[in-house]
């Protein structure tokens, strides 16, 4: 069930109007819904009941305090990638001892840092990284609780630039490497050996490769601690696809029941790391059409949202379900049409002869879908502001994070003096000419 439903005629997010919100915010604008949030936590909780299992919300898909902050409440921790999540997680309420840190390429001063903010976890991604979170934790008198990313080569099957479990990608320890890499673990006296961790994609649709994977890592897993390692805890990553374009939704009571089966008898506790399945259906982009452009032989709905605020389209050839605010008229044939952003680039472009119902300048279009690596991949390209974000809940809505004005943004540069020092007789110079 969507949050996004319409009703007499008017696109409303659970019971508040889109073109409410738009009005009161401006577009563009993201717009996120509480129910479909809970709902969609509620439902990976529920299959996943009966398993020693922690959720760990994938804070990348989106960071806005707001949304973790409702995870949270519902008992969800966070898996960060970077110091600046760890500390969103935390403001927004997570404790520390659910967190985990996963990445490629954690600094010495991000390690530092969660290693005094007292995490569940590192997920350790490589020998160096190892060794230097080691020397961090001796320094510090402490021991530092890891788990090792393995990579399983486990093919994801989804986009290329999304995958992330193939012996050829750069993410985790290969697989047949960890036995030595937690030997070496086993013997740093700032290292606390607690598991094995795996993800191997993202926007799963097709569950074999999660139970390739589960399996590898369980099989791994058995074999360490028949070894004598000390190990606890398996994190079994994110990956869990949406819907964009009338998929078939991942079954979430089988892949509970892949779980169940690959760990039966491991007696580890489990940590999962979902994003786009928690907030991926339960956001969408407000956006307003600027001109209606005829072409010699297309149609362009020229909007005022561009690739700056929405960058799935053009970075993952991403489809997402266009919908007007207001229902179209019974009998109104839809026409193809390219719905493209303002910014000079040929690839902004949101659909191309994606068919609408006839469109007029002005009108309110939801850009679906639009709940994970949405907002939080946005930039100001083109000096254009980025669009604000409000949460709905029932029949109220909040601005969770307001629009930039354009003095906040100019003010961020600042001028070197030696163009300060000079203006002034610049500006006499431009003053004789
Ligand atoms: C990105 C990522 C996730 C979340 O992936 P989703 O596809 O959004 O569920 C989880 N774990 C790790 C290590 C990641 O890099």
């Amino acid at each position: 069930m969507s949050a996004f439903t319409y009703r007499d005629g008017v696109l409303c997010a659970e019971s508040v109007p889109l073109e409410e919100i738009a009005e009161a915010v401006g577009t563009p604008a993201y717009v996120y819904s509480s129910a479909e949030v809970e709902g969609a936590y509620h439902d990976f909780a529920e299959a996943l009941a009966g398993l020693p299992a922690t959720i760990c919300y994938a804070v990348k898909a989106n960071g806005n305090l707001a949304l973790i902050g409702t995870l949270g409440r519902l008992g969800a921790g966070a898996d960060v990638v970077s110091e600046g999540e760890l500390r969103r997680a935390l403001a927004a309420g997570i404790p520390a001892d659910k967190i985990v840190f996963a990445g490629v390429g954690k600094t010495a001063e991000e390690l530092a840092f969660a290693l005094d903010c007292d995490i569940l976890q590192f997920n350790v991604e490589s020998l160096p990284e190892l060794e230097l979170l080691n020397r961090i934790a001796l320094e510090k008198g402490r021991q530092a609780p890891v788990a090792l990313r393995i990579n399983p080569d486990v093919d994801a099957g989804t986009h290329a630039h999304i995958s992330t479990g193939r012996a050829d990608h750069k993410f985790g320890i290969d697989i047949d490497l960890a036995p030595a890499i937690f030997a070496r673990a086993h013997d740093l006296a700032g290292i606390s050996l607690q598991g094995i961790a795996v993800h191997i994609g993202s926007q799963l649709l097709d569950l074999a490769p999660f139970r390739a994977a589960f399996a590898r890592s369980a099989a791994l897993y058995q074999e360490l601690r028949a070894e004598g390692f000390p190990l606890r805890r398996l994190d079994l990553g994110g990956g869990l696809g949406i819907v964009y374009r009338g998929e078939e939704r991942p079954d979430l009571r089988a892949y509970a029941g892949i779980v169940r089966e690959a760990t039966a008898g491991l007696d580890a506790e489990l940590i999962f790391e979902p994003g786009r399945l928690l907030v991926g259906n339960a956001g969408v982009l407000l956006t307003r059409v600027i001109y209606l452009k005829e072409g010699a032989s297309r149609r362009y709905a020229i909007v005022d949202a561009a690739m700056n605020d929405l960058i799935r389209p053009m970075l993952y050839e991403a489809w997402h379900e266009i919908l007007p605010a207001r229902e179209a008229a019974p009998g109104a044939d839809p026409l193809p049409v390219d719905v493209v952003g303002p910014i000079c680039e040929t690839t902004d472009t949101f659909a191309r002869g994606r068919f609408l119902p006839p469109l007029a300048a002005g009108a309110l279009l939801t850009i679906c879908s639009a709940g994970a690596y949405s907002a939080v991949m946005s930039s100001s390209y083109n000096a254009r502001l980025p669009a604000p974000e409000v949460l709905v809940r029932g029949d109220r809505f909040a601005v969770v994070r307001p629009r930039p004005d354009h003095e906040a943004l100019i003010s961020q540069d600042r001028m070197p003096d030696w163009i300060e020092g000079e203006s002034p007789r610049r500006s006499m110079r431009s003053g004789v000419t």
